[in-house]
């Protein structure tokens, strides 16, 4: 079927995963090309949390230096209640003998992209194709084959020994293999508005990346290097073309914090939420990584950096099995770990992330704020919530699956 194969391994988008993996594999000498159908890197802000392990990894690819350069470092995160303020700070200074970056790093996902981007741009063994979008893909036991589209509606057949579907939530690759990605999506929206406001005016005691409970309307609130990130839920019953105005945005900030009455408004995003994870992360040559295997809400940071573990796991692999070091069987455990992973820890966390800010119960509440304050004042409690907030938590599971 592959008459033109030849050993390559081809990825399905250019976003923060596709090209971790790209980096990854050139870094091993192993020769890739990264189709994105658009025709240049995404501008969209959407992940700007990074975990200390994922930094970890990104140093590891020599793009952390200028990543942190272009970020902002986080040394705490804060639980709060719009009630009673702070009620839990935790210090990732807590874990510094786990990690080289006892920190969250606060950074847009597009400087990513281009950081490595840039810097693999002479390397003879990362190729990027924009406007090449994948349809459909074909394998046997020999490699893999794509149709790419072009703009022109040209279309055209490419082949690798691997694919690597990094094409986010709506993935042709996965659809493509006939996955399943089973699920829900959550009633409500995120309402993401980026402002200048300078919230410390009214919490001072407020930390870069704090979350706040509340039954009527939870929120959190992100520091990037030069703004604010708030973000909502929005209820069923708002229409998205009113929900995604800025007038809208400047209301519903208003409403909650009058202070910020007037303030500029830089962004606002409005996103539909889901919880799915892909029936297999593997299918024969074919590999799901990122939004394209598994999607989650975004409180706690999990999906981009849960991403960047996969790529991470499955291309030391596919490197192993390229130089002769592993059989194929090697390769099962990428599926194996990450998508165990996933559910266990990513889904778990997200969702109960989701369930403890929005708590209506007074039950649930107390409860929320009695174990946030307990474990923050031990330091035993604090370094096992921090490991799994981290993400390092999910990676000593991984890695005890074998
Ligand atoms: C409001 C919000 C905040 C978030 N915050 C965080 C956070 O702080 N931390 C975190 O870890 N995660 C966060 N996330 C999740 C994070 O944004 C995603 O998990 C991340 O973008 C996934 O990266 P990806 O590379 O898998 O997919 P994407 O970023 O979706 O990239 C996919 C790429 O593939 C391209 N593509 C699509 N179809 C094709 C095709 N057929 N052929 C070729 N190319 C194609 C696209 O153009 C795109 O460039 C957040 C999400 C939202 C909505």
């Amino acid at each position: 079927m592959v008459a033109n194969n030849y050993k390559r391994v081809l990825i399905a988008g250019a976003g923060p995963v596709g090209l971790v993996a790209a980096a990854s594999l050139a870094t091993a000498g192993i020769p890739v090309t990264v189709f994105e159908a658009a025709s240049g890197l995404s501008t969209e802000s959407r992940a700007s949390t990074f975990h200390p392990p994922t930094l970890d990894m990104l140093g590891k690819l020599g793009v952390v230096g200028d990543l942190i350069d272009q970020g902002l470092v986080a040394p705490t995160v804060q639980y709060r209640t719009k009630a009673d303020g702070a009620i839990a700070n935790f210090d990732f200074g807590d874990i510094a003998d786990l990690t080289q970056h006892p920190y969250r790093l606060q950074c847009e996902q597009y400087k990513l992209t281009r950081i490595i981007a840039r810097r693999f741009a002479s390397d003879p063994n990362l190729t990027i194709e924009f406007d090449a979008q994948v349809q459909e893909v074909q394998q046997d036991s020999a490699g893999v084959s794509v149709r790419i589209a072009r703009p022109d509606g040209s279309t055209e057949r490419r082949a690798g020994l691997w694919l690597i579907g990094a094409d986010g939530a709506k993935s042709a690759v996965r659809k493509s293999i006939d996955m399943a990605f089973e699920g829900f999506t959550w009633p409500e929206r995120f309402l993401v508005v980026s402002t200048s406001f300078d919230f410390l005016r009214l919490f001072p005691d407020l930390a870069s990346v704090s979350y706040v409970a509340d039954p009527i309307q939870w929120h959190f609130l992100l520091k990037v290097p030069d703004m604010w990130r708030v973000m909502f839920p929005i209820a069923p019953e708002v229409a998205d073309e009113d929900a995604s105005t800025r007038e809208y945005a400047a209301e519903t900030l208003s409403r909650q914090f009058p202070a910020a009455a007037g303030s500029p408004i830089n962004h606002v995003t409005l996103y539909r939420v889901h919880q799915r994870v892909a029936s297999l992360f593997r299918k024969g040559r074919v590999f799901l990584v990122g939004d394209a295997a598994h999607i989650n809400n975004p409180l706690g940071g999990m999906g981009m950096n849960g991403g960047i573990h996969d790529a991470i796991n499955l291309c030391s692999r596919l490197a192993k099995v390229w130089r002769d070091e592993a059989d194929a069987s090697e390769l099962d455990r990428y599926d194996l770990q990450r998508r165990l992973v996933t559910l266990e820890h990513v889904q778990k966390q997200t969702i109960e992330n989701k369930r403890n800010l929005e708590a209506r119960d007074t039950k649930d509440q107390v409860r929320f704020r009695d174990e946030m304050r307990q474990t923050a004042a031990s330091r035993e409690l604090a370094r096992k919530f921090l490991m799994k907030i981290s993400m390092l938590a999910s990676l000593e599971r991984a890695e005890q699956l074998g």
